[in-house]
């Protein structure tokens, strides 16, 4: 078994957005520029955001927190991302996820323009993707992906198994997995809540991708042996031995299952720092289509 060590991978993305940061400064050319929106005060919230403006400091990128309270209007919001759009210095716009109720989440997710939508949410970002045009994809999938392109796993001919089908997650690394591309040219299931025999499907999974958001949820005799695993689920359980009170778990029982895999990824270490990573790459990205270098 080895570790898809999302630590490791990560590191490496940062510090070679670094070095690049370095030469385009002595290139005089444009410092990427981040600007990320937190409505709110969710904890989990609060953590993502603030990695997100640390890893900004950390390659050297510009960073803008821009925060409204949980009783912020729709119409404000959508004021605010017109704003980003138009300021010409910002290249990257988040609106982190989850927002509150009364604000339709696909109004702001189309309210923000597709070039700066570093998260790859809007329709043209997902539209482009499937069609395999440049595009800004979402940053766990785009994480995974890339997670198996470092570990020049050869995906072709594999059956992907993915487990959940979200807009976020489980569409879009299905379509990611099955495009021509290496890592790609798999035969993909996408199994949900209304799937029969979820077991007899995961059994036949060369490459399990479990992204339901259940804790622990996929166990031994449910993965082939030797097979590649990769856990998107992140859920707080009450730990009073952490400082924090809780600790982070995935989507798979890690210790049983580990011990069959061909890889696995951890959690905490895995594919969560792998986002970040990759949001940071559509951050450069953005920079470099808006100004043409
Ligand atoms: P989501 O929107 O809640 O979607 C969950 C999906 O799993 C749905 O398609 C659901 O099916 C399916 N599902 C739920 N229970 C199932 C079951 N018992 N059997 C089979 N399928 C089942 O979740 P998400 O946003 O994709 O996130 C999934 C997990 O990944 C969460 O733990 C989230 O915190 C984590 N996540 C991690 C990262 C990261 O950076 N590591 C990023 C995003 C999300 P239906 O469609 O039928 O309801």
């Amino acid at each position: 078994m080895e570790l898809l060590d999302g630590k490791k991978v990560s590191q490496e993305i940062i510090e070679e957005l670094r070095l690049e940061i370095l030469q385009r400064i002595s290139e005089h050319k444009k410092i990427p520029h981040l600007a990320a929106v937190l409505v709110g005060h969710d904890g989990g919230s609060e953590t993502y955001v603030a990695s997100k403006v640390k890893h900004c400091e950390k390659i050297g990128f510009k960073s803008t927190l821009i925060r409204f309270e949980d009783s912020v209007s729709e119409e404000i919001l959508l004021k605010e991302v017109q704003r980003l759009n138009e300021d010409d210095d910002v290249d990257g716009i988040l609106v982190q996820l989850p927002i509150p109720k009364h604000i339709d989440v696909e109004k702001i997710t189309e309210a923000i323009s597709p070039v700066k939508d570093v998260d790859g949410f809007h329709p043209v970002n997902i539209g482009r993707m499937v069609k395999g045009l440049p595009a800004h994809v979402a940053a766990t999938p785009y994480g995974i992906w890339l997670m198996l392109q470092r570990y020049k796993i050869n995906t072709a001919g594999m059956h992907c198994v993915v487990i959940g089908r979200s807009d976020i997650v489980g569409k879009p690394i299905s379509l990611l997995m099955a495009q021509n591309t290496q890592p790609g040219n798999a035969t993909v299931t996408i199994c949900h809540s209304r799937t029969k025999d979820l077991k007899a499907m995961t059994l036949q999974a060369d490459i399990l991708i479990a992204a339901l958001g259940k804790a622990e949820f996929v166990k031994a005799d449910m993965v082939k042996d030797g097979a590649i695993v990769i856990d998107v689920g992140i859920t707080r359980l009450p730990d009073a031995t952490k400082k924090s009170g809780y600790k982070i778990v995935g989507d798979v029982a890690f210790n049983e299952v580990a011990p069959k895999c061909c890889y696995i990824t951890p959690v905490p270490g895995g594919v969560g720092l792998m986002t970040i990573a990759s949001l940071m790459m559509n951050t450069m990205n953005a920079c470099k289509m808006r100004t043409g270098n």
